[in-house]
């Protein structure tokens, strides 16, 4: 049996889901007809505390949308240097929002008031961009799952708001995020102006991410879905599967957590290992010792029928989710200590 821990998007749907999926009521989505996709949306908006939402194909579109509703051209982005939105969605900010991004390091990813208010561009300067959104990603993927609690960005919004600044969310492990913090996700609907939600990663369905918003953005995310080609036709077949996710996956969370700190702690006492981040959340990244390299130590996975990926020229991640379990841990920590070079 191969065990998967390239990326918590994986998994593939459990029976209860995929009896709520075959049971779903659906229509034309793109008529505003899909019952489905519907009850989603409105049911996302409400436990972010939001006016309205939209179901969209990927995370990547969410957060398109959400930085193109909120961006004029020639504008610029605050958002962390290794963020999703810039490093690993395929230069869309600049092709779909013709913005530049000015990219800070964080702590772990996270920005500080300090960091992010040192960074906005003076208004009254034409030669430089108009600062106009703080993007923030929680959890932060590049940084090993690193999340912010609300209480650290409650002052960069409220910053942001003093700024005439609008404020993005990726939350595309927001749950994964919540189930450390404990914060009401209803409570974020204050802080930010647009977010995305992920249903595809930790939570389990096969597709989907939903873009939460004010109602002043309602109209223009609807239009730049449907420009970016994500109308979508009998939609609630998925949206269901969202549904499901939502109501029975969120609690389960903390499993993953907890098997991600697992592998941490083996990864850490290994001789082929030089380090490991922090395990925060569901997600491990390691440094390979300084003799070896990321496609060297994934051979030897492979052959234990592990599969992972390589993060940089010297890391590599592992990812937990729904269809990792207690057996599969164990198999993989029995592999690691195998491992020699
Ligand atoms: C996966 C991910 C997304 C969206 O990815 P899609 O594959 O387009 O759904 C966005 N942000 C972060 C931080 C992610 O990890």
């Amino acid at each position: 049996m191969i065990i998967d821990l390239r990326s918590d998007t994986v998994t593939k749907p459990t029976p209860g889901m995929l009896d709520a999926m075959m049971r779903a009521e659906v229509g034309d989505d793109v008529f505003g007809e899909d019952p489905t996709v519907k009850q989603l949306e409105e049911k996302c908006a409400k436990l972010l505390g939001m006016d309205g939402a939209v179901f969209c194909p990927s995370g990547t579109m969410t957060n398109q949308i959400g930085i193109k509703v909120l961006t004029q051209p020639f504008e610029e982005v605050i958002c962390y240097k290794g963020s999703h939105i810039y490093k690993y969605e395929g230069g869309g900010l600049a092709g779909n929002s013709n913005v530049s991004v000015r990219l800070l390091p964080g702590d772990r990813g996270r920005l500080s008031v300090e960091e992010v208010a040192s960074n906005v561009n003076n208004i009254n300067d034409a030669h430089q961009p108009l600062t106009s959104v703080v993007a923030l990603e929680n959890t932060v993927v590049r940084e090993a799952g690193s999340f912010y609690h609300l209480n650290q960005i409650a002052p960069v919004a409220q910053l942001a708001r003093s700024k005439n600044l609008k404020m993005h969310l990726d939350g595309a492990r927001f749950f994964n995020a919540l189930t450390e913090t404990k914060d009401p996700a209803s409570d974020y609907g204050k802080y930010f102006d647009t977010i995305s939600i992920c249903l595809s990663k930790g939570l389990g369905a096969p597709v989907g991410s939903v873009l939460v918003y004010k109602k002043e953005y309602e109209s223009k995310a609807r239009r730049m879905r449907k420009a970016f080609g994500g109308g979508m036709r009998q939609a609630g077949f998925l949206a269901a599967a969202g549904i499901y996710a939502l109501d029975n996956h969120i609690n389960r969370l903390k499993e993953d957590h907890g098997r991600a700190k697992t592998l941490g702690q083996v990864l850490q006492n290994l001789q082929w290992v030089k380090s490991v981040m922090p395990v925060d959340t569901n997600i491990v990244i390691f440094e390979v010792a300084a003799h070896l390299t990321p496609e060297k130590v994934l051979a030897k996975f492979n052959e234990q029928n592990i599969k992972a990926i390589a993060f940089s020229q010297t890391e590599i991640r592992l990812v937990t989710h729904l269809d990792y379990n207690d057996e599969q841990l164990n198999r993989t920590t029995e592999s690691f200590k195998k491992i020699s070079f």
